[in-house]
């Protein structure tokens, strides 16, 4: 497993968070320093706790993880008065189909993270932080703990982060190998040894998090952005995105596009120049049928939505989710109904089967989807599955179940003539799919 060839920025030479130079593999520490690694730390060191906290609310930081929830205000969430220990935990458990832009940081230039990491505990007063990070990810998970090692030898880790009073542990965790776990609560759960089942919310886990303690759940790529602020400060972090939306963004771009890859670029940069001057248009130049912009749980889009800014309001407006700002890109001749199937055997799949209407909607969802892409469908099956979605949405104590509504809601409210179509002639009017008598080979296949 490893990245797509295309690691790029929107402007030429290293990003700010995509650092990468042309032809290298990894950014090694001796590499960071000398590209100014820990002038972040060094400058919160001297700000103290409280004026981090005001700088990272100041710069407008939505979390990364997709949610886009402000990070500064989340912090603000921790009880002042508790006697309890704080914990810092990232979560680095991407498994979202078509998001893979964590992946980079893990696999490739840990330092920014890890960085940012001490820059956010000692803003929030926590001294031990824990990386969660997905169990699949066997080899980044070693070159983490090798990292992290490393930073413990150099005094950057430890009872005293360069020389200051401030102390900090930082431990590299395995996921449990479930896409649950990347919710906060269930992750929670994992990391305290036990199975990754979503916690009831309230209390949310600022105030009854880890061990019962008081604990600020992150995502990776915030993590790289709280040292960006750290470094350069709010007001220069704003102006790489949008006032209310600071920073810049990494992309993800899959499915048919000329160069997939992930990219650098301000918050709020449009679609079309994601897919078209990054992306280098689709495949064969063909029409675009539709477009997952977050992740495969953010409703589809279409090409009348290229003009939408990549940022969290704006996608909102747009009837989608920014999400991780995955962008995944299907062309004309791509079964709507064969794509779905995939992502309601995925939910159905993660599931995880507390509540009723997620463990058993996700399945039945999969196999009224499975039965129209086979020639099973029935008349009626489009409003059964849209009846059964939104029995689901917002009915389930995790976001997952919403996670799995969505997409079916929006595939078919978008393509319902051609799940009726798959109905009416008892099977899949697209080459390779599962039509009666048809060709294999569909050329671009689904993504
Ligand atoms: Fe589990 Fe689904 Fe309920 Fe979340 S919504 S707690 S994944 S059954």
């Amino acid at each position: 497993m490893s990245l797509p060839p295309t690691v790029a920025n929107a402007a030429p030479g290293r990003g700010h968070l995509l650092r990468l130079a042309p032809g290298e593999s990894v950014v090694t520490l001796d590499r960071h320093l000398a590209l100014g690694g820990f002038s972040a730390v060094r400058k919160a060191l001297v700000m103290g706790p409280q004026a981090v906290a005001d700088e990272v609310r100041r710069a407008n930081l939505r979390g990364r993880g997709g949610a886009g929830f402000p990070a500064g205000v989340k912090w603000g969430f921790l009880p002042k008065d508790s006697p309890k220990p704080r914990y810092l935990v990232i979560n680095a458990d991407e498994g979202e189909p078509g998001t893979f832009k964590d992946r980079y940081f893990l696999e490739r230039d840990p330092f920014p993270m890890l960085e940012g990491m001490i820059v956010s505990a000692y803003a929030i007063g926590a001294k031990t932080a824990y990386l969660y990070v997905r169990g699949e990810f066997v080899k980044p998970i070693a070159m983490l703990e090798r990292a992290v090692e490393q930073l413990h030898r150099g005094g950057y880790l430890g009872k005293s982060v360069l020389g200051s009073s401030f102390g900090l542990d930082i431990h590299v965790h395995p996921g449990a190998g479930a896409y649950v776990c990347g919710e906060e609560s269930a992750l929670l759960e994992s990391l305290e040894g036990k199975p990754g089942r979503p916690r009831n919310k309230p209390p949310f886990p600022a105030v009854v998090g880890l061990f019962g303690c008081p604990t600020i759940i992150n995502n990776v790529e915030t993590m790289a952005c709280v040292r960006l602020i750290a470094d350069v400060g709010a007001e220069r972090f704003v102006a790489m995105g949008l006032p209310k939306d600071g920073g810049p963004k990494i992309y993800g771009l899959s499915g048919h596009v000329k160069r997939p890859g992930l990219y650098e670029a301000p918050m709020g940069t449009p679609l079309r120049k994601l897919v078209y001057d990054f992306g280098g248009g689709t495949i064969d130049d063909r029409p675009i049928k539709g477009i997952i912009p977050g992740g495969s749980s953010t409703p589809v889009l279409g090409s009348e939505h290229l003009d939408v800014a990549m940022d969290f309001d704006s996608v909102k407006a747009a009837g989608s989710m920014l999400g991780t700002g995955a962008v995944t890109v299907f062309t004309e001749g791509t079964c709507a109904v064969r794509l779905l199937t995939r992502l309601a055997a995925f939910y159905a799949h993660e599931s995880c089967g507390q509540c009723t209407p997620c463990r058993d909607g996700t399945g039945w969802m999969e196999r009224v989807v499975s039965a129209i892409e086979e020639g099973r469908g029935r008349p009626g099956d489009c409003d059964l599955l849209l009846s059964i979605a939104n029995q689901i949405m917002g009915n389930t104590i995790c976001a997952l179940g919403d996670a799995a509504a969505m997409p079916v809601i929006a595939f078919v409210e978008r393509y319902r003539a051609e799940f009726e179509e798959h109905v009416a002639r008892g099977g899949c009017p697209f080459e390779g799919g599962h039509g009666h008598g048809h060709g294999h080979g569909h050329e671009g296949g689904n993504p």
